[in-house]
């Protein structure tokens, strides 16, 4: 039997309307490092993005299905860029600013992007690459820079307020099928070429409701948010879509992202709320430590992308701000889970739950894979490679304008779940708990030690600022850990100390022999410990090792 509702496609556009209709007072603040941030209500962002697709129609001839790339950091024009490209049915691809100037070309390349809209403060990055960029055929330049950089550019080149101004306000938005792609992002690549994840419509509507479910972010109208993390990491967790669809303020920091300005934003505009990676709230304790800010106005605060290490957690407690741990990746939108403890228990209860990555939500399946193929029980102990599913989950990866989708064999399985090469354990009630990446844990002697177990350890010492740990070759054992260490300044703490630190909470045969102390753990370009830089590192014996 067919069921008798309607059928109405789950579409950008329709996040569009609602978000500047219904919610059109809602504001999105962005940073200008000027005595008064900008702000636009969501009224006039809306109002704006529909004169963009216009703009982008009638001007530059975008078509259905063309790839509009962005580069610029979050701020009020990447957000109306979100709504206006997806809606006119062309494909919005964030650009990740931090990648290496040869992966951006082959990315651009590979989408075949038409237009890249640019913050002028990005320029110095993209016009030396523009030579290598063959169908980029048009610029759209927004906010301040240098212009007379892009004196003689191939492509043609615009002004973002003078393209979009006086355009109309209303648009012709066609009736998209909801599976029809509206976004794309390209894995960080830290092997291989970059992956294209694209995302429809279907999946960007469902994502969003599910980040505002009380249950996962639940913000509402009241809140502000303050988000951190970039707009091209994963469409910024998929916010500004979530946003609009509930109203909640975005406070967006552009290129701001330094502590200094960050303490100063949250105690002068009080978000209630805000996203980013473990790197940068170490960052920001560091600056409030030596700099008291008040950051009370944050009630919770979305930690994820690496693991959050325990001892974070507990400092921003003390600063009355609640860290809340969430797992994905670009495969998965990225909402993968949440760490809300369960209803009804003391503080002290939920503390281990705090620590998980969090419970799976209604639109997230997951298993876990044994090492010889089976699946393991949710019994907090067996560990296993996660694989999960859902409707916003990936798939597959873009072939690229004339090739197929493609479905590596080691990251999906023949029977479709994306094998997200995390290992971990499931508690009986659903609390995931990684230990490691697969190629990331220390296979030692036949057992596994987590690198981020250790990490984790080290980062309680009260003189450590920052450690990583990574597997290096071992005559003996197949595999040992090396620990790089990053105290903090002052710091007396030798390697016998810290080795004897660690020795309180974990098994001795885990204990690290090689210690090595680094001026900054390198990171990747969305903030992650970048281990395959120490493993090199070491390999090419850059690091000064102590053994023990
Ligand atoms: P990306 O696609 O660049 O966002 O990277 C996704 C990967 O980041 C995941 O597969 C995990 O290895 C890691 N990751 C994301 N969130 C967490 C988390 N909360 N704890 C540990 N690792 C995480």
């Amino acid at each position: 039997m067919l069921s008798t509702m309607q059928d109405v496609p789950l579409t950008v556009t329709r996040i569009l309307h609602h978000g500047m209709t219904i919610h059109g007072r809602s504001r999105i603040t962005t940073w200008t490092g000027e005595a008064e941030p900008h702000r636009r209500s969501f009224a006039e962002a809306g109002a704006r993005a529909t004169q963009l697709a216009n703009a982008l129609r009638d001007e530059l001839g975008v078509n259905r299905s063309d790839a509009v790339a962005t580069l610029m950091w979050n701020n009020a024009e990447h957000v109306e860029a979100y709504l206006a490209i997806p809606s006119m049915g062309a494909v919005l691809h964030t650009l990740n600013l931090r990648l290496p100037a040869e992966q951006l070309v082959w990315i651009v390349n590979h989408a075949a992007d038409r237009v890249v809209l640019v913050n002028g403060s990005l320029l110095p990055l993209l016009a030396p690459l523009l030579p290598h960029l063959p169908t980029v055929e048009h610029i759209v330049v927004a906010g301040p820079g240098d212009r007379s950089l892009l004196d003689g550019a191939a492509p043609q080149v615009h002004e973002y307020e003078e393209l979009i101004a006086g355009r109309p306000t209303t648009f012709d938005w066609p009736e998209l099928d909801e599976r029809t792609a509206a976004a794309m992002c390209y894995t960080s690549g830290t092997t291989g070429d970059p992956k294209g994840v694209v995302y429809s419509h279907r999946s960007i509507y469902l994502h969003s409701m599910q980040v505002n479910m009380a249950e996962s972010m639940g913000l509402t109208e009241k809140d502000t948010t303050l988000v951190v993390v970039p707009q091209f990491h994963v469409n910024a967790w998929g916010l500004p879509h979530a946003t609009f669809m509930t109203g909640v303020n975005m406070l967006m920091p552009d290129r701001f992202l330094q502590p200094g300005p960050l303490a100063e934003m949250i105690e002068r505009e009080r978000p209630t709320h805000a996203a980013a990676v473990p790197t940068i709230w170490q960052g920001l304790l560091a600056e409030v430590t030596a700099h008291p800010r008040d950051l009370s106005s944050m009630a919770s605060v979305t930690i994820g992308g690496s693991a959050c290490p325990p001892s974070l957690m507990e400092a921003y407690d003390k600063l009355g701000v609640r860290l809340c741990h969430a797992w994905g990746m670009t495969e998965t939108s990225p909402l993968g889970t949440m760490s809300n403890p369960p209803a009804g228990l003391s503080a002290e209860e939920e503390w281990p739950y705090r620590l998980t990555q969090g419970r799976f939500p209604a639109g997230v399946e997951a298993r876990l894979a044994g090492p010889g193929g089976d699946f393991l029980p949710w019994d907090g102990e067996s560990a296993g490679e996660l694989e999960v599913r859902g409707p916003w989950i990936a798939g597959a990866y873009y072939g690229g304008a004339s090739g197929e989708p493609f479905r590596p064999e080691d990251k999906f399985t023949a029977d479709g779940w994306l094998k997200t090469g995390d290992v971990g354990v499931i508690s009986p009630d659903g609390f995931l708990t990684l230990t490691d990446r697969a190629k990331d844990v220390i296979k030692s002697g036949g057992e596994w030690i987590s690198s981020v177990e250790l990490e984790n350890a080290l980062m309680a010492h009260p003189e450590v600022a920052e450690a990583a740990v990574v597997a290096v070759p071992d005559d003996k054992w197949g595999e040992r850990p090396l620990a790089t260490v990053v105290l903090r300044e002052g710091a007396k703490a030798d390697f016998e100390t810290l080795r004897a630190f660690l020795a309180e909470s974990i098994a001795k045969w885990q204990l690290p022999e090689r210690w090595a102390l680094v001026p900054a753990v390198p990171k990747t370009s969305v903030g992650k410990f970048d281990k395959k830089v120490i493993r090199k590192q070491y390999a090419d014996g850059e690091l000064d090792v102590t053994h023990l």
